[in-house]
């Protein structure tokens, strides 16, 4: 799951993170009263769940989703410019995200762009930090070009971020004296908020060294693991499902683990290495994959119902490939639930069955009786075969 950069800014108070101050915007009033509030130069951004928005455009031709201005009454004007339009940037894809928000901030006096995240280093199952002294908007390019300036600190999970390897991130990131003192608290909050929320990513890009001599944290990206959210209500309120592809938003109400993607196949697999498989072998075949679902080893039918239901609600499909090997998983009860949900949606695409395993002949039995026309799959290559050829011929 991920938040807003505003949200982030009310973790970063909370334990203790050094930032400017600033509020959310819904509206351009609000934009201008937080501004009339704050004084001095603003800053104004875009609130959507991608970075790079500083060198986004967007759609209406409108050029950065972050700008600095002086007046409350130019910071309304730049809000207005913002709400309500799609700005695409190098993370968005081309299809942008509309921006329903902006953060409005006291503008700072940047002498310095550093980077510093912290995240789970899967090599060793453990976080590490990345930090550079060369953050800012092209920190991609950094590590594509100079992976030299970019540093990796590997931490201890059962001793936490230490304060002597602090010290040493702070040094050779240039920091010291006051400055040094600074990064060493800042570092060890981060690393605290990072635990205690059950982050998978915090980054900080760029953290800032202001003219004044504060170090801040000036923009925020975070990242948390979905498998720990039961234990976080505070940061699944954060949740925005306006952010999440309404696909995935429905198939995660019915724990369904689903992927959506840009091909016209779809797949319906219980496994996440089979369904893996499965996306491979239909690209072997020379189709593309719609989707990644992997309806779990114990689906119910209404799981496998409403896995057929959020596929077929995707205009792109235009196949189906189930694709089940019943170990534990029960072949009747996914044929029962395509069955239920071929009918409830008067499917007319093609869709191909392979079943396998745990009571496939119930399974098979269920299907042919149900009067539906699918196709048969003999094995997993037969039937990706067959689905692309029968996508192909409906084209
Ligand atoms: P993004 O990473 O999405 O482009 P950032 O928040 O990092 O958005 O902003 C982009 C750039 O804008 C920063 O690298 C910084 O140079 C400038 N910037 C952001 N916030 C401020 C601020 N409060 N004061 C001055 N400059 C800022
Ligand atoms: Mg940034």
């Amino acid at each position: 799951m991920n938040i807003h950069e505003y949200q982030a800014r009310e973790l970063f108070a909370k334990f203790g993170v050094a930032t400017q101050p600033g509020a959310v915007a819904f509206t351009p009033d609000e934009a201008e009263a937080v501004a009339s509030k704050l004084g001095g130069k603003i800053v104004v951004k875009a609130q959507i769940h991608a970075g790079g928005r500083g060198k986004g455009t967007f759609k209406n031709g409108f050029k950065g989703g972050v700008h600095l201005c002086d007046t409350p009454a130019q910071a309304r004007d730049l809000a207005s410019q913002m709400l309500g339009q799609v700005l695409v940037t190098h993370q968005t894809g081309p299809e942008g995200k509309e921006v329903g928000k902006v953060f409005v901030g006291e503008a700072v006096d940047i002498t310095k762009e550093l980077y510093f995240a912290i995240l789970l280093d899967r090599a060793t199952s453990a976080p590490v930090v990345i930090a550079s002294t060369e953050g800012g908007v092209d920190i991609e390019s950094v590590a594509e070009h100079t992976p030299e300036k970019i540093i990796r600190v590997g931490v201890n999970p059962a001793l936490g971020l230490m304060p002597f390897q602090s010290r040493k991130i702070a040094a050779t990131l240039g920091l010291t004296g006051p400055l040094a003192n600074q990064a060493v608290k800042l570092f060890a909050n981060l690393y605290k908020l990072f635990i205690d929320c059950d982050c998978s990513m915090v980054e900080i890009n760029p953290l800032v060294i202001t003219a004044k001599g504060e170090l801040l944290a000036l923009d925020a990206k975070f990242n948390f693991d979905d498998n720990a959210l039961y234990r976080q209500p505070a940061i699944v309120a954060m949740r925005d499902k306006s952010e999440e592809d309404p696909r995935e938003v429905a198939a995660s109400e019915y724990s369904l683990n689903y992927i959506g993607l840009d091909g016209n196949i779809a797949c319906l697999v219980n496994g996440a290495g089979l369904a893996m498989a499965t996306m491979d072998i239909i690209q072997y075949a020379g189709g593309k994959p719609a989707n990644f679902l992997d309806v779990g080893g114990g689906a119910s039918k209404d799981q496998v119902s409403a896995a057929f239901r959020i596929i077929l609600g995707d205009a792109n499909v235009k196949g189906i490939l189930v694709n089940i090997f019943g170990g534990i998983m029960d072949c009747n009860i996914i044929a029962n639930g395509i069955v239920e949900a071929a009918r409830e949606t008067s499917l007319s695409i093609p869709l191909v069955v392979r079943l396998e395993g745990n009571n496939v002949e119930a399974g098979k039995k269920t299907l042919a009786e149900s009067g539906l026309a699918l196709i048969t799959g003999d094995d997993i290559l037969d039937a990706a075969q067959k689905v692309v050829a029968a996508v192909a011929k409906a084209a």
